[in-house]
């Protein structure tokens, strides 16, 4: 694997980086401390492009490579998790609408998902449907010019100031019926060829939304609960075909998962920092931390994970941006990152002792927020699933 970025995308993640860790850094933390969200306070991100890194330029983005996105994101979680989760499901949700819409919606979407007042989410989990969301019960029924939803979604990001949602659904005959509860799991996960996806405008009659408060961690990054009822959505808003709901929802989990790696790694490169620096100042025993052979080993062993996870991703990336099939590299980097970061939070926490447990300190927020990354766009079981289930079939 070769340098996976140009020199052109070298100055754009600098640029980020020079923004971000001044500018949303302090917002960060106030974000935290009083659960607010961070959506309202995007326009900067708009202005440096940063809100259409994945939409084309023909249609007034910026459509920077995959591995240009990874480090951007990586640069924003470094100062702000709970930005770079914005960022990251926005973006997301701009790849399904330029491979799945159809041509007219791709036309207008697309430069509006580069302006303000336009960000978008994703809903696929729902109450009773987490790492299976083949079993979501959201109901579409094809009416006269489009589909009329009704159902409830769950845990999405970005989504009371989203405005466009990429929903996971059942194609159903009525309203009133209900998909099979009693059936069985195997059953239900061979049914998938009922399952569509659809862009909803959030505006639409009929969608209720309401914040979800109380998180551990990424406490300025927008969660809500959804109820749709009855919401009609025109037949063009259908993303691919009939039937291709779980693979459009997959085929996004395969390149979201490269974000919410770089959002792990971003965080992990945090926290070593932090720990360095107060290793170097604190002194006891009449000698500064870094002089302890423990410390020195946590440091260590954290910048070895930290390289390793940030391999995994680039090439993750990197054969995204080839064209090559990713889903067990994206998989590979995620559950690693994910898991390498909640280690290190929890060592740069023990080298700040008694302090690390203080959010007087950034390394207690940054342990909080380095939670979420082993369980959203898949958990960690479910990425180890997803890999071997690739190498046997492989085999
Ligand atoms: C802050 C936050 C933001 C989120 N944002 C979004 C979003 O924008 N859009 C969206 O659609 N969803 C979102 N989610 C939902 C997230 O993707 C789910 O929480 C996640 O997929 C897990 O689903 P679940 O919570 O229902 O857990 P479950 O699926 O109930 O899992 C519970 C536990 O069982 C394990 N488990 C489940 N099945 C298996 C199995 N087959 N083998 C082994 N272990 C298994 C899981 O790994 C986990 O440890 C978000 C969640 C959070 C907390």
């Amino acid at each position: 694997m070769t340098s996976t970025v140009s020199e052109d995308h070298r100055l754009l993640v600098d640029a980020v980086r020079n923004f971000a860790r001044p500018e949303l850094t302090p917002r960060d933390i106030e974000w935290d401390r009083n659960e607010s969200s961070c959506c309202a306070e995007l326009d900067p991100l708009y202005e440096m492009g940063l809100m259409s890194l994945r939409v084309p330029e023909e249609h007034g983005g910026i459509d920077c490579s995959t591995p240009c996105y990874a480090h951007i994101i990586r640069e924003l979680a470094y100062a702000s998790p709970s930005v770079a989760v914005t960022i990251a499901v926005h973006s997301m949700v701009c790849e399904v609408i330029q491979k799945f819409a159809g041509e007219d919606v791709r036309a207008d979407m697309l430069p509006r998902l580069a302006e303000p007042g336009n960000l978008s989410a994703f809903a696929i989990s729902e109450p009773d449907a987490g790492s299976d969301p083949a079993s979501a019960k959201t109901r579409a029924v094809k009416v006269d010019g489009g589909y009329q939803l009704s159902g409830a979604k769950m845990w999405v990001t970005n989504g009371i100031t989203g405005r466009w949602f990429v929903v996971l659904a059942r194609l159903a005959d009525s309203q009133s019926e209900v998909p099979d509860a009693a059936a069985s799991a195997s059953d239900r996960r061979r049914k998938t060829g009922d399952l569509i996806m659809l862009l909803l405008d959030a505006h639409s009659p009929g969608v209720e939304r309401n914040i979800i408060h109380g998180k551990m961690g990424i406490r300025g990054s927008e969660t809500a609960e959804m109820s749709l009822e009855d919401v009609f959505i025109p037949e063009q808003n259908l993303l691919g075909e009939p039937g291709w709901g779980l693979r459009i929802a997959l085929t996004a989990l395969d390149g979201g998962r490269i974000g919410i790696a770089s959002q792990a790694i971003g965080i992990a490169s945090a926290c070593i920092d932090l720990m360095v620096s107060y290793a170097l100042e604190r002194v006891q025993f009449g000698r500064s931390l870094a002089r302890f052979e423990a410390i020195q080993w946590m440091i260590a062993d954290s910048q070895t994970e930290l390289m390793a996870a940030q391999q995994l991703v680039d090439q993750a990336a990197w054969r995204k941006h080839q064209g090559r099939p990713f889903t067990r590299e994206a998989s590979m980097a995620k559950v690693y990152a994910a898991e390498a970061v909640n280690r290190i939070a929890y060592r740069a926490v023990q080298v700040h002792g008694g302090y690390g447990y203080s959010n007087e300190f950034r390394v207690e927020q940054l342990y909080r927020d380095a939670r979420i990354t082993s369980i959203y766009e898949g958990t960690s079981e479910v990425q180890r699933i997803v890999i071997a289930r690739e190498l046997l079939r492989d085999a």
